[in-house]
């Protein structure tokens, strides 16, 4: 069901969660893609534009929320903007009162009949007891195929072939329904929304009284669903749909958003010819298997250790301004550990896991890290702002508080004002062309 859509949009956030840096490029690729999987799939332009622009203000404008990487932030947005597109929330059916009665209405080949079997073996598996009631009169094989559907699915039927009237038909057999929860009733369709079409149903809904009105439509005419719904929602008030042969059409994607748009919510979906073909719609779930969530998550998991593009693009402008002191360094190095160890993430930043630095190198230059880790802990936050003011004195005093050899202390004494030299090249200049000549976006720069 819906495959072509759910494998562009998979691949499509796929590849949010494998860039290393988020950008607003990346974001743009983004929204084209899935522009282009909407369209293929027949949503109708009006709504992709609405969704897309959506997603676009909420992932340039919006902050991740605590505990979510900007990219988590994103693929979120994109997984919410979906389901607020497909109606949000899950609506029930309405089951009260004995019996209660769904209703089905629709065209010729929407799928009522194959449905109303399949609704039956729904709620019969759970417990309701059931029965079918066949009032398409105009078809002469239509109460065949009801009662066979019944037979097999193991479900009382109740069929007249005699009489040509489904209000005499139902007055005949009403008496002898009130021993069942629930009551389907199938009823017949027309080629297009005729005048007659609505009279029959206006009587039959009068005299039932169903609980639900649900129109079966066929998703295989994509975002004409909007118009069909629209229609019969004004012509007989329905109370929700039913897409059928979503397992069939490229165009499924376009039925679905065309029918949630409307204001007769979707209730189920078919999704196969036979009787165990049906699902109750939610959104939520729905969206989730089109995105894949669970693949995604796993995903997610592995890009979390790549390094988050706000962090770093604060950093790189800090070091073009030459403001650079220990509180940054000390943010970045818990960054940094945040991360994993240094192999894992040396394998994650493009082009480095080719480069081939020795293991142990990288394992020395971790202890190192974590000695110094407990050595700003031992600094004050005047001495992180001010490393100037570290003198000998002070940095024995810092020594013997963080528990580390003084060697320690001078090592990351030295490492500092070396990288510090460096980022004075830097000073004054403007970032945007540094960066130019490095070739570099602002993502990019780390050290
Ligand atoms: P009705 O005229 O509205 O009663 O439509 P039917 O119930 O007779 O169905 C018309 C055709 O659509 C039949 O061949 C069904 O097998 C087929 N059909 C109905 N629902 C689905 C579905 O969810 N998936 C597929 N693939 N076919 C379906
Ligand atoms: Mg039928």
């Amino acid at each position: 069901m819906l495959d072509k859509l759910s494998s562009s949009l998979k691949g499509t956030l796929q590849k949010i969660a494998n860039a290393v840096f988020v950008n607003d490029k990346l974001i743009n690729e983004l929204i084209k893609d899935i522009q282009r999987a909407l369209l293929q799939s027949d949503v109708n332009v009006k709504l992709v534009f609405s969704l897309t622009k959506d997603i676009k203000d909420r992932a340039l404008k919006e902050d991740p929320p605590k505990g979510l990487t900007k990219k988590e932030h994103i693929i979120n947005i994109v997984y919410e903007e979906l389901v607020k597109f497909l109606g949000g929330e899950k609506f029930d059916i309405s089951l009260k009162g004995k019996p209660s009665k769904i209703m089905l209405i629709g065209l010729f080949g929407s799928g009522k009949t194959t449905s109303s079997g399949k609704l039956a073996k729904y709620y019969s598996k759970r417990g309701f007891k059931v029965a079918l009631v066949g009032l398409d009169v105009h078809r002469p094989a239509a109460m065949d195929q009801i009662k066979q559907i019944a037979e097999s699915i193991k479900v009382p039927v109740y069929i007249n072939k005699e009489l040509k009237d489904p209000v005499v038909i139902w007055k005949k057999i009403e008496s002898e329904l009130a021993k069942y929860d629930l009551v389907i009733i199938d009823t017949a369709g027309r080629d297009a929304l005729s005048d007659d079409l609505i009279a029959e149903i206006k009587e039959l809904n009068e005299l039932i009284n169903p609980n639900e009105r649900l129109l079966v439509i066929s998703a295989d005419i994509g975002q004409a669903a909007q118009k069909q719904a629209e229609t019969f929602h004004e012509a007989l008030a329905i109370t929700g749909v039913i897409t059928t042969k979503m397992d069939g059409t490229a165009k499924a994607g376009g039925a679905l958003t065309a029918c949630a748009v409307t204001k007769a919510p979707i209730k189920f979906i078919g999704i196969g010819e036979s009787s165990d073909d049906l699902e109750p719609f939610n959104p939520k779930g729905f969206v989730g298997r089109l995105l894949g969530m669970g693949d995604l998550e796993a995903l997610l998991d592995k890009a979390k250790a790549a390094i988050d593009e706000d962090s770093a693009k604060d950093l790189s402008k800090k070091f073009l301004k030459g403001e650079f002191n220990l509180i940054d360094l000390y943010e970045q190095m818990k960054a940094v550990r945040k991360m994993g160890p240094l192999t894992k993430i040396m394998s994650m930043i493009p082009g480095m896991g080719n480069l081939n630095i020795p293991k142990d190198m990288l394992e020395q230059q971790q202890e190192k890290m974590d000695s110094w880790r407990f050595i700003l802990d031992s600094c004050t936050k005047k001495e992180l702002e001010n490393p100037e003011l570290i003198n000998a004195q002070r940095m024995e005093r810092i020594a013997k508080g963080s528990g580390r050899p003084l060697q320690d202390v001078r090592d990351l004494m030295k490492q500092y004002k070396q990288g510090k030299k460096v980022l004075k090249m830097f000073k004054g200049k403007d970032p945007e062309k540094m960066m130019k000549r490095f070739n570099l976006n602002p993502g990019q720069l780390k050290f």
